[in-house]
């Protein structure tokens, strides 16, 4: 069945590639292959299963809309079903941001809610550059590609995102956090930069793909004087971070700042296709029709959603998120001092990387100048790709899929279902340290 497919599809499909399963079904955590073999699914769906596969709240929500007769599609019209969704949104929301609220349908993507929020804040600002930061990943259409992180546009300000391990400066921690904000305050307020006053700045509170890179509290609290001082707009993308992922509702709640615009999808659709934009009312100088796009009512990804948001709010889940996640962090950590070819062990609640490097090639400098040298000279090894490969093969092998993120595919990423069990994290900690095991030499 796989062979026949493959044959028939586009080039471009990587997970098929990487997972040759054929999943028939699945529950909570676990899918079950054609060939009657069960998995223990640590992607879903690229971190948009809140609730894993099937949750019985989220079907019971779908079959209630199905039985009731309402329309499923019914573009951006106001029925009960996303009246329900709204009210269930906006009670999640950070209060500071809830209470002067906009909320636009996009759709039906991530990458669609992105591209709202840049016109939207091209449209009330009147000015046409963005900010965005090293390793990003917004999407794949256009204006949100131009954002992420290896394209190049005119349009878009490059900045550096503070990491720890490969930190740009080298130095990591406060420091290098310090030194990537003071990096944007210098392209901002320096002549010679040539950057004029931008439309607005892009950033993830944790970036996913760009291989789970949790920005430091202090970093964000800076970016957000910074764009204040400066009546920059800041659009936060949470699009994998949000609903509970990192340990609080929504990642920024972190650190307390409240962006001016949110782009939300994945989680909050309950798994079926759903993007809106949330930004404060006065950006919303939009006209009608300014904004359009025909799958903005789909019913049942808003039922799935209300469901959704309502079980991780009123189950507490983030908090679990928050807990299970520092076990996990801790466990790997723990794994890293058996195995030098875990470069790094980092993330934020259920969102988690693990970066594999080359511990025999020599450290790599840091990509730009820091006044203050690296302590002990070296940055981190190179970056190992086949062998994150290599872990995610003798992962499926075991009955585990994981993904591959980050600028060379050399981060293995989990991203659970956030009500994954004791045993089920712990299952997943044996397999994946099996797996280790079994390439490292
Ligand atoms: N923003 C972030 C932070 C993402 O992680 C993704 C998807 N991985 C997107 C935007 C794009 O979402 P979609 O794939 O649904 O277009």
């Amino acid at each position: 069945m796989l062979r026949r497919q493959s044959a028939r599809e586009s080039a471009a499909r990587t997970y098929a590639r990487a997972l040759p399963i054929v999943p028939v079904r699945a529950r909570g955590l676990t899918i079950e292959g054609a060939d009657g073999r069960r998995y223990l699914d640590c992607l879903s769906g690229a971190g948009t299963l809140a609730l894993g596969h099937n949750h019985p709240v989220v079907l019971e929500a779908i079959r209630k809309v199905l039985d009731s007769g309402a329309p499923l599609h019914i573009l951006d019209l106001a029925t009960p079903v996303k009246d329900a969704f709204t009210t269930e949104l906006f009670r999640t929301l950070p209060s500071g941001l809830a209470d002067h609220a906009r909320v636009q349908f996009c759709g039906p993507a991530g990458t669609d809610a992105v591209e709202a929020a840049l016109k939207l804040v091209r449209t009330a600002t009147g000015r046409s550059g963005i900010l965005a930061f090293t390793g990003a990943y917004h999407g794949m259409t256009a204006g949100a590609l131009e954002a992420s992180g290896g394209a190049a546009d005119v349009r878009v300000t490059r900045l550096p995102y503070p990491q720890d391990y490969r930190c740009p400066f080298g130095v990591g921690g406060e420091h290098g956090a310090e030194l990537a904000a003071r990096w944007t305050e210098s392209v901002l307020d320096d002549p010679k930069s040539g950057v004029p006053l931008p439309a607005g700045m892009i950033l993830e509170p944790v970036q996913g793909e760009g291989g789970v890179n949790p920005a430091p509290d202090a970093w964000l609290r800076r970016m957000r004087q910074i764009t204040e001082a400066r009546s920059i707009p800041l659009i936060a993308d949470e699009v994998q971070t949000g609903v509970g992922r990192t340990g609080r509702f929504w990642a920024v709640e972190h650190s307390g700042v409240v962006p001016d615009v949110m782009v939300l999808s994945k989680a909050i659709g309950g798994s079926l296709p759903l993007a809106v934009v949330v930004y404060r009312d006065d950006l919303d100088v939009w006209q009608p029709g300014a904004h359009a796009g025909t799958f903005r009512g789909n019913q049942l990804a808003m039922a799935a959603g209300t469901a959704t948001l309502a079980y991780v709010r009123e189950n507490r889940l983030a908090e679990r998120a928050e807990a299970l996640g520092a076990h996990v962090l801790t466990q790997l950590r723990s794994l890293a001092t058996e195995f030098p070819c875990i470069g790094d062990v980092r993330g934020r609640g259920l969102m988690i990387g693990i970066e594999l490097v080359d511990p025999e090639a020599a450290p790599e400098p840091a990509p730009l100048d820091s006044p203050t040298p690296a302590p002990g000279g070296g940055g981190p090894h190179p970056a190992a790709p086949a062998l994150a490969a290599a872990v995610q093969r003798e992962c499926l092998r075991r009955g585990l899929i994981v993904e591959l993120g980050g600028r060379h595919a050399s981060v293995v990423r989990l991203l659970p279902p956030l009500t994954i069990s004791d045993e089920q994290t712990n299952a997943v900690l044996d397999r994946l340290a099996d797996a280790v095991a079994a390439v490292a030499r």
